[in-house]
């Protein structure tokens, strides 16, 4: 078994601010990425796991930061990404944001009709950019619809190893879930599909088929 990798992992989703009370968010419950960060502890790994805002209780001897907003997420990623071997974002990265976020609590009866958004920086791309011949990069692609194509086109877009595709139409997976179902890519266009199992049980053949 390999051990002594450096592995960092993102889970849950990100919260980008409209006021002090209000936020944009998605289901993202986390489980997955900590589904994946136990597994690597369980091999013996030097985990480092950035969380999103999530009810999952910690790890116990996983090192874990946890952020909020995908700024914040951003920055611990760049900050922990030169020391890692493997690299998993499984975060569910809010993609945009309030152009302008309230300093105070915006009244019931001024509310605007319309919020303006902005695009997040794309973590995953910045990774992909800097990425070094030594370490493999693994992105996670939720999709509902033309699944394989965009999977497949993020795989190469964001200069990624492998990439998990996830359909997230199909009922009682993913989100939320403690079950999925999984379609490995990877850039030597392996294709690998895991059946429906706990996300626990995934994370294990997940790092089967990267570690290979
Ligand atoms: O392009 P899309 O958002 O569908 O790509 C999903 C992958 O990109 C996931 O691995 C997710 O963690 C990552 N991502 C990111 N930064 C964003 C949006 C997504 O790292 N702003």
């Amino acid at each position: 078994m390999v051990e002594n990798l450096n592995c960092l992992i993102s889970a849950g989703p990100t919260r980008e601010w409209i006021d002090p009370v209000r936020f944009i968010s998605n289901p993202s419950s986390g489980k997955m990425g900590y589904a994946l960060a136990k597994e690597a502890y369980i091999r013996n790994f030097n985990v480092k796991l950035i969380s999103g805002p999530v009810t999952i209780p910690p790890i116990k001897g996983v090192d874990t930061t946890f952020v909020e907003t995908s700024k914040e997420m951003y920055r611990a990623m760049l900050a922990e990404f030169y020391k890692a071997d493997i690299v998993i974002m499984c975060a569910a990265v809010c993609d945009h944001r309030p152009k302008k976020i309230w300093r105070e609590k915006i009244k019931k009866n001024v509310f605007p009709k319309s919020v303006e958004f902005e695009k997040t920086d794309d973590i995953l791309y910045e990774l992909g950019k800097n990425k070094q011949k030594n370490q493999k990069l693994i992105g996670f692609a939720a999709e509902t619809e033309n699944c394989e194509n965009n999977a497949i086109d993020k795989l190469a877009r964001k200069n990624l190893d492998w990439i998990a595709l996830n359909d997230i139409s199909k009922q009682g997976i993913g989100f939320q879930s403690d079950f999925n179902q999984l379609t490995l890519f990877s850039k030597n266009k392996r294709k690998v599909i895991l059946e429906l199992s706990s996300k626990q049980k995934l994370a294990k053949f997940l790092f089967d088929q990267i570690i290979k």
